[in-house]
């Protein structure tokens, strides 16, 4: 008797150890994360299964490739060759992501009447961005500057690019979106299905959360440090915010920061402190939301009209929270 009880015993003991070696193996939940620094800013990206470091590896790979390529600071970099070249045509046959990208930063300036401009890189420096030497220019050094800034001096030839009446790229409100999706290829490439892509504020919420349900996304309160505005939920999404209290400086009591308006020169003042774009791709939602900064509440709205293709959560100056009509704000 007492024989079969301790063999009963250790038979259920087996099996239990089996199953639950079975279940640390088979790596279903198995959850991964890092965090890193690129593109001047922290990322971070969790991804679950079996395929998650995996994944995770090859995701950050294209990011580095991705800095490398479209920073204005790496001499080694195309865009810093596009950027030195003067008028002289640089070839990108070999650069298709750089390519594709400015073509998809066109569509944007088109869409918002240049709102969105990736040649406002000039001012960018002016206003001492670039190299975080902060500086106020004067307004006959604006003037002269905005002479440079115009998307259409871009020309995209079949494999080069030309920059004419030196005007300088500069991918800063774009650059992470697309990173952030080509992550996202990178991740389901390698098999991932559940991951959450943090690019300093840019986010993609790939298919679900651990368990299963939608990724709840905190928007930001741009009046506090610590609080939220609410939480939306979202399943295969960008969520990208762009605002003005985290990246400006102060001159004489006077607050300038990042984002600029290319019809001014100056920092955009919309009357908007907070943009958040939702939508299915990142590097619109990206581009999206420092346009919608530049242009303001009413002219956002206008676009949005237009396709729908993308969901809004706008704060004002006045504290005033302003969403699109698919945004349930919890
Ligand atoms: P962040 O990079 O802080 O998330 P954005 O995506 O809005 O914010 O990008 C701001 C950056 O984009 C600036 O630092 C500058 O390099 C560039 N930029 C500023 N104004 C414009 C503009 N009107 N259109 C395109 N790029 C801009
Ligand atoms: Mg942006």
């Amino acid at each position: 008797m007492k024989t079969k009880y301790i063999s009963t015993f250790a038979a259920v003991a087996v099996i239990v150890f089996l199953i639950a070696f079975i279940a640390c193996n088979s790596g279903k939940n198995k959850e991964y994360t890092e965090t890193f620094f690129a593109m001047d800013t922290v990322m971070s990206i969790t991804a679950y299964g079996p395929q998650a470091e995996e994944g995770i590896n090859k995701a950050r790979q294209e990011i580095n490739r991705l800095d490398q390529l479209l920073s204005v600071n790496n001499e080694n970099g195309i865009t810093y060759r596009i950027n030195t070249a003067g008028q002289d045509a640089v070839s990108v046959a070999d650069e298709p992501d750089v390519k594709a990208l400015i073509e998809e930063a066109l569509t944007i300036s088109r869409l918002t009447a240049g709102s969105f401009d990736i040649t406002i890189g000039p001012l960018v420096k002016a206003w001492g961005f670039t190299e975080e030497e902060f500086n106020v220019p004067d307004d006959f050094e604006i003037k002269k500057l905005l002479e440079k800034v115009d998307f259409n001096n871009i020309e995209i030839g079949n494999d080069s690019i030309t920059l004419k009446n030196d005007s300088r790229l500069d991918f800063g409100a774009i650059a992470k979106g697309y990173a952030a999706d080509a992550a996202v290829k990178a991740l389901k490439d390698a098999g991932v299905k559940k991951a959450l892509v943090n690019l300093g504020g840019n986010i993609y919420a790939l298919g679900t959360d651990e368990k299963g349900e939608d990724w709840i996304i905190g928007i930001k309160d741009p009046y506090s440090e610590e609080a939220i505005l609410g939480r939306i939920s979202v399943t295969d999404r960008a969520v990208v915010t762009s605002g003005n209290y985290e990246r400006y400086f102060e001159k004489d009591g006077k607050r300038y920061w990042h984002i600029l308006d290319p019809e001014t020169g100056y920092p955009a003042d919309s009357g908007l402190v907070s943009v958040t774009i939702i939508s299915d791709n990142s590097t619109y939602a990206d581009a999206m939301s420092t346009a919608a900064f530049v242009m303001g509440a009413e002219k956002t709205k206008e676009i949005y009209e237009l396709s729908k293709d993308f969901e809004y959560i706008l704060v004002t100056k006045n504290g005033e929270l302003i969403t699109s009509e698919g945004v349930s704000l919890k």
